[in-house]
């Protein structure tokens, strides 16, 4: 059975009113999540710039360190940059030490505001700290790139239940890309907007 909600139900926003599960707008935003990637990053940003349609990546800094030069690239072509973590490691397993270690980023990413814990998964006390820091941003919608029991065409169906004001949950990988360049096709480019040009 799946284990996670498609759409984020609007209790959310009550029980975490200091995240951002989805805005008031008419635009739909794209996410890419634990990026850089030498293999994917480069062909999303090739899919993104043939339908000039700009979005956001929530990088994690040790790939970052590995890979600036696809940050920069990310940050030349518009997009917007949040981030992931310096690691992909879950908030509930960090030490205090390492969650306050959060607030400080090396030079590649000093400009960033917005960060999404990984797994989604962030308590009050860690909101607190770091909402000091960033707009901590979740998402409205999760298609399931990551569930490897659901195939291109169900994910295509379920990218179509988007709405305006969506924050679209995907990550580096290939089934995010197939479903890019499919919904990209089908879909207005005047329709996505990257994060910060609202907040
Ligand atoms: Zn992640």
């Amino acid at each position: 059975m799946r284990s996670y909600f498609i759409r984020i139900p609007k209790l959310a926003d009550i029980l975490f009113p200091r995240l951002t599960w989805r805005l008031n707008s008419s635009y739909v935003f794209l996410t890419f999540d634990d990026g850089p990637d030498p293999v994917y990053t480069p062909a999303i940003l090739e899919v993104l710039r043939s339908y000039q349609v700009q979005c956001t990546f929530f990088l994690i800094t040790e790939k970052c360190l590995l890979y600036p030069e696809l940050v920069q690239q990310i940050k030349d072509e518009g997009h917007t940059i949040g981030f992931h973590g310096h690691t992909h490691q879950a908030l509930s397993d960090m030490t205090q030490e390492e969650i306050n270690s959060l607030l400080v980023l090396p030079e590649i990413l000093k400009d960033v505001q917005l960060y999404r814990p990984p797994y989604g998964k962030i308590s009050h006390r860690q909101i607190k700290l770091l909402s000091n820091r960033y707009s901590v941003v979740m998402y409205t919608f999760v298609l399931g790139d990551f569930d490897s029991t659901i195939d291109h065409t169900e994910l295509m169906s379920r990218m179509k239940k988007i709405k305006a004001g969506d924050i679209v949950l995907l990550h580096e990988n290939l089934k995010s890309l197939k479903l890019l360049q499919d919904f990209l096709s089908e879909s207005p480019k005047d329709k996505f907007n990257p994060l910060n040009r609202i907040n």
